[in-house]
This record gives C-alpha cells, sequence and structure tokens, in this order.
C-alpha cells in the first residue's frame, strides 16, 4: 500500500494544525501509524489521495447512516445552496425540521438546533440547571458528550484513546459541580445521590455507550436512572448524539422505551453536515430565550444548508419500509461472521453489538460490559488488528474505545469483504 502523499500531506499539515488534524483521534496516534488523507468518498467506498480505495466502517465517526454522498442529500444541498447559503433568519425549513424530530423522537416536544453534538450537550444542561435551580450533574466514567469544560472528567472517545479524559484547562470549579458513577452500576448512582440530596440537576448519560466502545446498558439500568430521577427531582438527559436516528426511527428512548427529559442530538441528524440539536418536554424547554431567560444561541443555527440535507437523511429515515429491520439484518450478519472468526482463530476477544453500532474488543475477559472490563483491553493488539484491516482495505475507526458503523449503503459484498479480512488479521495477530 503506497501512502506517500499522505505521509507528505501529514508532514505539511502539522506546520500549521495542531498535531495535524482538527479532532484528534483522526492522527491514528493510538494505532501508532499516521493518518490516510482522503480525497473523496461514496457509497461505502473511501479512496484516499494516494489512489487507495477503503470500504469504510466510520461513518465519518456516525453520521452517514446512508454512506457517503448520498444522492437524495446531494441533491437537497445543491438546490438550497442555490438559494443562498445563510439568512440568519427563520425559514420554513427549520419549522419542517423540528416537527420532523417531534415526530420521529418519542420524548421531544419542542426543539432548538445548534451546531454539533457539543453544543448541544453544553446548551442541555445550562437549561436543566436553570430550570431545576441546582448546579451538579452526574455523568458516567467513560461516557463522552463533547469537550464541554464540565464533560472533560473522566471522558470516553479521543480524549480517553490519547490517555487524557481530564484535561488540563479545565477549572477545578468547573470539576466540582461533575459527580461522577459507574455505567451499568445502579448502586453507585444511588450512593452519589444519598451524597448530594437535593444538588443534582441532570444525569446525562450515553444511553448505549459508544466511546468506550459499544457497551450496553444492563436490563433494568436505564429504568434505574428514570426513577431516581423522578424521585428526587432531577432531569434525566439522554445524549443520543449517536444513537439517535441509528437504533431506531427514535433512538435509544424508543428502543428502550425509556422516556428522557431532554435529549441531545447530532451527527446523524446533520446528514454529513455540522449540526446539533437538544429538545425536550415544553415545559423545559419554553425556559430558552427570547420567551424564557436560559441564553443560548447561534449565528449559524438551523443552517439552510445543514437543514436541507438533514431533512433529506431523517425523510428517508423515515419512510424507507423496514429500513431498520434491513439494518438490523446486516449488523446481524456482520457479528455472527466476526463470532465465527473468533471461534476458529480462537483468539481472545469479545464483540458487543447494539443494533448497528458494535466494538470488537481485544480482552482476556469473558464480557465487556463496564468501563473497567473495557480499560481491560489490549490497545496494542487493537493497533496491529487496525493496520491489518486497513492493508486489506478496510477502514475501521483508529482506536479501541469507538464503534463500528454498518450503514444502509453496506452490500452483502461489504460484509462479506470486512468478514474476511477479519479472519485474515484475526489469525495472524
Ligand atoms: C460525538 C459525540 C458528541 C459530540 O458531538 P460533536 O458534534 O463532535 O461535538 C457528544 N456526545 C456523544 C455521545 C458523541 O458521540
Amino acid at each position: 500500500m503506497n501512502l506517500k502523499k499522505s505521509i507528505e500531506q501529514f508532514e505539511r499539515a502539522q506546520k500549521s494544525i495542531p498535531g495535524g488534524v482538527n479532532s484528534p483521534v483522526r492522527a491514528f496516534k493510538s494505532v501508532q501509524t499516521d493518518p490516510v488523507f482522503i480525497k473523496s468518498a461514496k457509497g461505502t467506498t473511501i479512496t484516499d489521495i494516494d489512489g487507495n480505495q477503503y470500504t469504510d466502517f466510520v461513518a465519518s465517526w456516525g453520521p452517514l447512516i446512508l454512506g457517503h454522498a448520498n444522492d437524495n442529500i446531494l441533491k437537497a444541498i445543491n438546490e438550497a445552496a442555490a438559494k443562498g447559503t445563510s439568512y440568519g433568519a427563520p425559514t420554513e425549513a427549520e419549522t419542517e425540521m423540528a416537527e420532523l424530530i417531534c415526530r420521529m423522537m418519542p420524548s421531544i416536544e419542542k426543539v432548538r438546533m445548534v451546531n454539533s453534538g457539543t453544543e448541544a450537550t453544553m446548551s442541555a444542561v445550562r437549561l436543566a440547571r436553570a430550570y431545576t435551580k441546582r448546579e451538579s450533574i452526574l455523568k458516567f466514567v467513560g461516557n463522552y458528550h463533547g469537550h464541554g469544560d464540565f464533560f472533560l472528567i473522566k471522558a470516553g472517545s479521543g480524549a480517553l484513546t490519547l490517555g487524557i479524559p481530564d484535561s488540563p484547562g479545565v477549572t477545578e470549579g468547573n470539576a466540582k459541580d461533575t459527580l461522577l458513577a459507574d455505567y451499568n452500576d445502579i448502586e453507585s448512582v444511588k450512593k452519589v445521590f444519598e451524597e448530594n440530596k437535593d444538588k443534582i440537576a441532570a444525569i446525562i448519560i450515553e444511553p448505549v455507550s459508544g466511546n468506550m466502545g459499544v457497551v450496553p446498558p444492563k436490563d433494568g439500568f436505564l429504568q434505574g436512572l428514570r426513577d431516581i430521577c423522578t424521585q428526587n427531582g432531577s432531569l434525566l438527559i439522554f445524549d443520543e448524539v449517536i444513537t439517535g436516528f441509528r437504533l431506531s426511527k427514535g433512538g435509544a428512548q424508543e428502543y428502550f422505551g425509556i422516556m428522557p427529559d431532554l435529549t441531545t442530538i447530532g451527527k446523524i441528524i446533520g446528514g454529513g453536515l455540522p449540526v446539533g440539536a437538544y429538545g425536550g418536554k415544553a415545559e423545559i424547554m419554553n425556559q430558552l430565550a427570547p420567551i424564557g431567560p436560559v441564553y443560548q444561541a447561534g449565528t449559524l443555527s438551523g443552517n439552510p444548508l445543514a437543514m436541507a440535507a438533514g431533512l433529506a437523511m431523517l425523510k428517508t429515515l423515515d419512510e424507507t419500509p423496514d429500513f431498520y429491520a434491513k439494518l438490523e439484518e446486516k449488523a446481524a450478519k456482520l457479528e455472527a461472521g466476526i463470532k465465527n472468526n473468533i471461534r476458529k482463530t480462537g483468539i481472545k476477544a469479545v464483540l458487543n453489538r447494539v443494533g448497528s453500532m458494535m466494538t470488537l474488543f481485544f480482552t482476556d475477559s469473558e464480557k465487556v460490559t463496564s468501563f473497567n472490563e473495557a480499560m481491560s483491553c489490549n490497545t496494542e493488539k487493537y493497533a496491529e488488528y487496525f493496520q491489518k484491516s486497513l492493508k486489506s482495505g478496510i477502514y475501521i475507526a483508529p482506536s479501541q474505545f469507538e464503534c463500528l458503523f454498518v450503514s444502509a449503503a453496506h452490500t452483502d459484498k461489504d460484509i462479506d469483504k470486512i468478514i474476511q479480512a477479519n479472519y485474515k488479521a484475526l489469525s495472524e495477530l
């Protein structure tokens, strides 16, 4: 595999961009190699600037559930662009988007558009604090909610991958309002609530953890959180930036049948453009300016191109018959193939899957149901696995602590290709 141009471009980029990238995990640091620079992508195929082609299972970290450069989405963006790219004034498309989100996500009665998942989670927490008149929030070790100061405490995703879950630059004041509990351990949550009576504004959680690798919630865990919040006058915030529109039309809340008070969304909702949103009960959302006292704004929020792309995306998900059943079939086929490979090669590994998100953990542990078990993984092995996959033309996340995403664009051939590449890599490790 010739990566000459990518290597040159990475050297060039590092002179003017910190670490050469605009988001840390892109640098491939934890998989001990240099990043490939992308020239173009269509469907499930990515082409790098040296002309190498890969079958993509990263999907831009989740958004591309219809694959790259989807024709409907491109058409919508082009038509919108011809009419102007930003007005900073209301449009019909924003209302249409809000109506669609409210209809698709069970717990959302009103919704505000922002420009990223990070903005959504930061704003949702501000709103929860204002609404409850309390200052603390509870988050789970290894969950990632974007790069807001008060979330960078034992955070997952790139922060975890690079060994900086507690970032310098976050003040003690910020850190002290973030309380921590263990994912899938309801007793640890009860303990924090007992020790902080009437102080906790909200629990924020990834209903399926994706940012320490995929760790599903244990039976009853999410319901337990719902009950604790209701009993204590705290809000339950589902961070559905990954799971929203991925696990079902109505996200994890529909998938597991649990109603949060507030929901944050991002990734898929933008159809590949930079979009986030947060929504929930009207009574809470009505605290936002201009009708309420809680300030939150955005020059490019509800941007016409982003709304066009997002609407084309959500309408496709809403209107395609059996969309999620078909996605489940593909993902189940991939899961079965990889599990079969694990058995045949005898390698010590665990595959976790919920719907179209999954992670292959290299670990001696029998299961991965907690942060500590996720941490028991052999990241050196993952790095080797990543490199071998890339050489076989398979593009997966350059970190053990991320998801593999199956998209509707993946064909049987794509799934067979990754199963074969996975077998080859596992038998060589
Ligand atoms: C990606 C992610 C975010 C942050 O979204 P950005 O658009 O990267 O700011 C927040 N929460 C979760 C669960 C995510 O996976």
